[in-house]
């Protein structure tokens, strides 16, 4: 869970970054920082926090140059603390290395072990760090070999950026986990986790980045390059159903209409009958519009948010999580008294936040409570760089759904079938991972992990 965005030979380039940054901030909050080059050196700033408390303008000012890439940090490998904040930047014999990592590496540790035994030292605890070590390491003489025989060493999640003092690296991994754009901003070249960082600079979508495929880019233009054996596509359909935001375009779909086809196919597999279908904000809107408008039921906004709160998931404490329920959602009394109502979620990870939502729909006295959820039961964590907790977390992991439903305190509950889900992507069905509901993981991954 990070977003990345990069910029090439623009002479407004940490500015632009900064933004691209603001539109990626649902993709990380512990932590953001920027590197540009001006062709001469890096000049680096990273710090914990939102976007908007970690630069200023002095800041940016002292990130010159017309090359810049940047990152926004939630967690997913390695602690959250500074030294882990990315872009990373190395200083080595050839000279300096920036790299902005999202997804996770799933051989990061063996792979390190390796290098710790032949002499290598890490600053970080990141798995993002092995790269760079494994590029620093190789002897081939342009960086653009020495990056593919590192990529070559490692498996699982990346979409990357790298930046040194006069070329930029992308990369996307041969599945494809992550999302990965590139786009143009007057001649310059963009790269962003998604589009809607685009739109925020005014750059035009160009296209993806290809599974396997590694652009550089430099003085002369943009090269691509495809040096892995082509593999079945595994993207993440949790960035559909969670974590991309609905107005971005990835994988070929604009997320919002997919999102909207989840809840129409959840009303064909679910009907009720109530008075009102109630989004439960924000996440799951898109889907309650589709639920209603499949379902002709009248939608209602039963629930509202207080803007001004982070995500409370995000919180890793377990306390002031629960907290932060109440504090971020509100009912309105007046809307659900004696109601029977139908309430759509994008999804249920350890259930604490339904229940704790489904006790504000009660006392604020709502007859039936239906829920519905806009994905299938989540049983598996993920390792390919959705933050989902450790498997006995998972409510689904070790319940059925009639005592989920329990657990609730809801009137009914169903999930969104593997298959519907499929469904709404369908002639592309099978280029989605969804280990996180099946198990079925598309690569191995080190039992540490776990
Ligand atoms: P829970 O109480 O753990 O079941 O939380 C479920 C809520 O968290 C849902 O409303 C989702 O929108 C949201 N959610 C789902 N997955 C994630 C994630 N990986 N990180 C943060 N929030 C999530």
């Amino acid at each position: 869970m990070c977003g990345i965005f990069g910029i090439y030979n623009h002479q407004e380039a940490s500015n632009l970054v900064y933004l691209g940054l603001y539109a990626l901030q649902h993709r990380g909050q512990e932590s953001a920082g920027i590197v540009s080059s001006d062709h001469r050196q890096l000049h680096h700033y990273r710090q914990m926090g939102l976007v908007s408390e970690v630069f200023t303008r002095e800041i940016l000012k002292r990130l010159s140059g017309r090359n810049a890439i940047g990152h926004v940090r939630y967690s997913t490998a390695g602690s959250s603390e500074l030294k882990n904040a990315q872009p990373f930047v190395v200083d080595y014999h050839r000279g300096t290395l920036a790299i902005a990592h999202n997804g996770n590496l799933t051989n990061a540790s063996l792979i390190r072990s390796e290098l710790e035994s032949r002499g290598s030292i890490f600053q970080s605890n990141m798995d993002t760090e092995v790269i760079v070590h494994l590029i620093a390491r190789y002897k081939e003489k342009t960086l653009i070999e020495r990056t593919v025989h590192a990529l070559k060493q490692v498996e699982g999640a990346y979409s990357l950026l790298i930046l040194t003092e006069r070329e930029m690296i992308v990369a996307r991994d041969p599945f494809g986990f992550r999302p990965l754009v590139l786009g143009q901003l007057k001649g310059a070249p963009v790269v962003a986790s998604e589009t809607c960082a685009f739109d925020l600079i005014g750059a035009k979508f160009v296209r993806e980045i290809e599974p396997g495929e590694i652009l550089l880019i430099d003085e002369q233009g943009t090269k691509s390059f495809k040096p892995f054996p082509q593999r079945q596509r595994h993207q993440c359909i949790f960035e559909f159903i969670y974590f991309a935001r609905p107005d971005s375009f990835i994988f070929n779909r604009n997320v919002y209409g997919v999102r909207k086809s989840f809840g129409a196919q959840l009303a064909r597999e679910a009907p009720v009958e109530v008075d009102m279908v109630v989004p439960i904000p924000d996440s799951g809107f898109p889907a309650t519009l589709g639920y209603s408008a499949q379902s002709k039921i009248p939608l209602e906004l039963g629930m509202i948010r207080n803007h001004y709160i982070g995500r409370t998931f995000i919180e890793p404490e377990q306390r002031i999580r629960h907290f932060g329920v109440k504090i971020k959602l509100n009912p309105v009394k007046e809307l659900l008294k004696n109601k029977r109502i139908v309430t759509v979620d994008d999804s249920i990870v350890r259930a604490t936040t339904s229940r704790k939502i489904n006790k504000m729909f009660r006392n604020a006295g709502a007859k039936e409570i239906h829920v519905r959820i806009s994905s299938p039961p989540i049983t598996h964590p993920c390792f390919f760089g959705i933050d989902t907790p450790k498997r006995s977390e998972l409510i689904a992991s070790s319940h059925e759904v009639k005592e989920i439903q329990k657990f609730i305190n809801a009137s009914s509950l169903n999930y969104l079938s593997l298959e519907g889900l499929k469904k709404c992507v369908k002639e592309d069905a099978e280029s989605f991972c969804y280990a996180c509901f099946t198990g079925d993981y598309p690569l191995p991954f080190q039992m540490e992990l776990e």
